[in-house]
């Protein structure tokens, strides 16, 4: 048999790092600041540059994506209950708990897979405050819906966009819907700073008070506007993100070819994949394939381990099974997070590879 060498592991991501002078070149601008962090000059670049790429008029760069939607739910004073997806990142579901807010899981739709925003009204009672909800995969969820029920209840709705970077919905950024929508700067996201994420509105009064939730509630050095947390984030992370900022575009074209590879490679075969909502210019983060039974994914991700590829079971469990919530049946979110995987997508994934993923795929389906 051929030896493989550890260099030839494939895991579900690769991270991307900056070109090393690049990077240096920004920690100069650093140095000769001597600022390293609280608002710096990279920071506030960092969120202009973003403002202008996502068109986005309030955004606020912080310390990750999970920071970003307990400011989110903070500032939209929310209480009681939360509507929220079973399908999704722990973050989503552990960051309501966190600010002692409850959870209420609705189901998701099979073919999306994001909430199913028919079932939404079913779960609303005098308790409710919002909707948070995320875009599965950066897959937009049904925000005309999602907006109507919204208004008609008197509810806020938070998007967690943490994979939604750069994705277009009827022409407009995905992450300029919701009362907030909230990013992922993680080092495995699409668009990264090593650690970070930001919150985004569209609203005014919202975002004054985002932005002084992040900052401890600090209204100058000796006065409050409010309960505050410190949710900020550095010049060397916005170092980062200055740098991977300018090659965004070309990553995501990459992606879509190596994704339009594996739809050429793994066409015919049983496996289901996301059904991408209609008018969107999506952005390619994940390859997710549904397989006909658990049992089938556990074979596959078995041989796929044994040629040292490593798919991830990507969202499982479904978060309704958290042992700190209340939990409430959703059978299509359970049985989809039983037969989901996400497999290697990442520039860099060379197409031999691809070619060989697909083929293990294959002989064991
Ligand atoms: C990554 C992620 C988060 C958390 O972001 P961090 O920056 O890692 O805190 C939240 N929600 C979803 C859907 C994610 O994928």
């Amino acid at each position: 048999m051929k030896k493989i060498n550890k260099a030839e592991e494939i895991n579900v991501t690769r991270t991307l790092l900056p070109g090393l002078n690049e990077y240096i070149k920004q920690l100069k601008r650093i140095w000769k600041n001597n600022w390293i962090t609280n608002h710096g000059p990279l920071t506030l670049e960092l969120e202009n540059k973003l403002k202008t790429y996502l068109s986005c008029p309030y955004l606020y760069f912080v310390s990750n994506g999970t920071v970003a939607i307990e400011i989110a739910a903070r500032s939209l004073d929310l209480s009681g209950e939360i509507i929220t997806t079973p399908f999704s990142y722990v973050a989503t579901t552990s960051s309501i708990v966190w600010v002692g807010c409850k959870p209420r899981f609705v189901d998701i739709d099979c073919n999306t897979l994001n909430i199913d925003a028919g079932l939404i009204e079913k779960a609303i009672n005098r308790n409710t405050s919002a909707i948070l909800a995320t875009h599965v995969y950066g897959n937009p969820c049904d925000v005309e819906k999602i907006s109507k029920i919204a208004k008609k209840h008197g509810l806020k709705v938070i998007y967690d966009a943490a994979h939604s970077f750069g994705v277009k919905y009827k022409g407009k950024e995905l992450v300029n819907f919701g009362d907030i929508s909230t990013l992922s700067f993680h080092a495995t996201k699409l668009f990264h700073t090593a650690e970070g994420g930001a919150v985004i509105t569209q609203i005014k009064k919202t975002a004054d008070r985002i932005a002084y939730s992040r900052n401890f509630g600090h209204k100058g050095q000796e006065d409050f506007w409010g309960l505050g947390i410190n949710g900020k984030n550095s010049e060397l992370h916005a170092a980062i993100g200055l740098c991977m900022l300018v090659s965004v575009k070309k990553h995501i074209k990459i992606r879509k070819v190596i994704s339009e590879l594996y739809n050429k490679h793994l066409k015919g075969t049983c496996l289901k994949t996301q059904q991408i909502s209609k008018n969107t210019e999506y952005n390619y983060a994940y390859y997710p394939v549904i397989f006909r039974s658990e049992k089938q994914l556990l074979a596959v991700r078995k041989a796929l381990n044994s040629e040292k590829i490593y798919p991830r079971r990507y969202f499982y469990p479904a978060l309704n099974n958290l042992n700190y919530v209340e939990y409430r049946k959703c059978p299509v979110a359970e049985d989809i997070a039983g037969r989901i995987l996400c497999l290697p997508l990442f520039p860099g994934l060379p197409v031999r590879s691809v070619t060989r993923i697909c083929r293990i795929i294959k002989d064991n389906v």
